[in-house]
């Protein structure tokens, strides 16, 4: 089981890694994403990773990011 989970974990380092590395040609909303493998977004605010259809989605001087609560969306937009 915990197998599993490294297994996973790994993978998706790798993957953001890989996805890191390239520049993002497709711009389609992840939401759009079947809902297994859903994507792990950042918290910019607190660091926190949630998956993205629990996170608040704000655009901020052109760049989609993700926040885990309203109050961390409203610090963001304080402080940049
Ligand atoms: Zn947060």
């Amino acid at each position: 089981m915990i197998k599993l989970l490294v297994l996973i974990l790994v993978g998706f380092v790798v993957y953001s890694m890989i996805s890191g590395l390239r520049r993002p040609l497709e711009k389609k909303p992840p939401k759009q994403r079947s809902r297994d493998g859903e994507p792990m977004v950042e918290d910019p605010q607190c660091g926190t990773y949630l998956p993205i259809s629990d996170a608040l989605p704000a655009t901020i001087a052109g760049k989609q990011l993700y926040f885990c609560s309203k109050k961390c969306l409203k610090e963001y937009r304080k402080s940049h």
